[in-house]
């Protein structure tokens, strides 16, 4: 059961709310929301009258809950955004799609510093880049850990773009904020309920990817643990499931993002890297991503994909990323023109271009330009 209070609620009836609550034994969390203060029972109250509570003073509503994800469902942010390092990344809420990319794990300086160059001329709005690596193999590379944290941070700062990178512990947690500005939790780790609850408690945005093999229900359920510790800024990620096929390291279920964004009010991101395995199949797979109502994609990319140390077969070079961008752009722009929300992607890139920038291109070329100039990608 949720009693919400409205905006910014005066102290006195909360604070009696939740002394009555605690008095009649019922365990409960506040979350404080844009549009509303919520006290969200966790206890079983279903056998109490409603009346009990919607009497109490200052008791705006009380919703009761058919549902296990009240806060995956309603309660979350519909618009994460994130200033720092000197750029700033906004995700959902009705923005441009975003595209984040960077390597699968910070190898060294070089091989970082390479990659976020390019990868913000090309229009990646935030960095990825893992320091700890969960992988199958005990053998195989697992991760720079700490000095990869900083590593990120320094070249995070050197490109002004915010970073993201998983972590798999609650120790992990701790050590990286000094470093990164989202988390991630991978897909092994969406179960990991004690890692859930520790993120909860922060401040910074979670990249929550769903399990190889969860439901969307499970995967709204890991999320309404990180609601209820009272983090709102929570973005899903679609990554891919596992299913029968093997043509594919994974099988992309873009029904998940249709459905997520029809329940939920949570931004949804698409990473076409682990969802396929494959770097000939990230650029279809991002422009069905977008097409079916994504904000926003993360994409491996590394300067030389062949020589990665992880994920090698599916990292895309800056040059793809670039046409992806402008896929993602011309996509979204198509759709939202559709659906009556913007001006042609032409009018915009019109009304900004400065003609002196343009001269000797195509009219392709024009759009795209003055595209990149509307959202400072340039
Ligand atoms: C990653 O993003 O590097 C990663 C390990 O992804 P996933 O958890 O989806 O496999
Ligand atoms: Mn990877």
């Amino acid at each position: 059961m949720i009693l919400s209070f409205g905006q910014n609620p005066a102290p006195e009836p909360l604070e009696r709310a939740r002394r009555a609550l605690t008095e009649a034994g019922l365990a409960f969390e506040m979350i404080v929301c844009a549009r509303s203060t919520l006290l969200v029972v966790t206890s079983q109250c279903d056998h109490l009258p409603g009346h009990k509570f919607s009497t109490m003073p200052g008791v705006q509503k009380v919703v009761r809950l058919g549902s296990r994800t009240p806060l995956a469902l309603e309660g979350g942010r519909t618009l994460v955004e994130v200033v720092a390092n000197g750029g700033k990344l906004s995700v959902g809420g009705q923005k441009e799609p975003v595209v984040i990319a960077g390597p699968c794990a910070v190898e060294n300086f070089e091989q970082l510093s390479a990659v976020a160059e390019q990868a913000r001329a090309a229009g990646a709005r935030a960095l990825r880049g893992g320091a700890y690596k969960p992988r199958s193999s005990p053998y195989d590379f697992q991760g720079l850990g700490l000095e990869g944290l900083k590593l990120l941070k320094e070249v995070g700062l050197a490109n002004k773009m915010p970073v993201v990178s998983e972590v798999m512990t609650s120790d992990q947690v701790e050590l990286a904020s000094d470093y990164i500005d989202i988390y991630q939790v991978g897909a092994r780790n969406m179960y990991n309920y004690e890692l859930l609850k520790e993120l909860g408690r922060q401040r910074k945005p979670v990249v929550l990817k769903r399990g190889l093999s969860a439901t969307i229900d499970e995967l709204l359920q890991a999320a309404e643990y990180i609601l209820l510790g009272g983090n709102l800024q929570v973005i899903l990620c679609e990554r891919g499931i596992r299913t029968f096929e093997t043509s594919t390291r994974n099988t992309l279920d873009l029904s998940a993002v249709a459905v997520l964004k029809n329940l939920s009010n949570l931004p949804v991101l698409v990473d076409p890297s682990h969802a396929t395995g494959k770097r000939e199949l990230i650029r279809p797979l991002s422009r069905a991503a977008i097409a079916c109502g994504a904000d926003g994609l993360m994409i491996e990319t590394h300067t030389e994909p062949d020589h990665s140390y992880s994920d090698a077969g599916q990292a895309i070079t800056p040059q793809l990323l670039a046409e992806i961008v402008e896929d993602v752009a011309l996509i979204a722009s198509t759709l939202r023109l559709r659906d009556g929300l913007v001006l042609p992607l032409a009018e915009v890139a019109k009304s900004c271009i400065q003609p002196d920038a343009v001269k000797g291109l195509s009219e392709r070329e024009q759009i795209f330009s003055g595209y990149r100039q509307s959202r400072d990608l340039r």
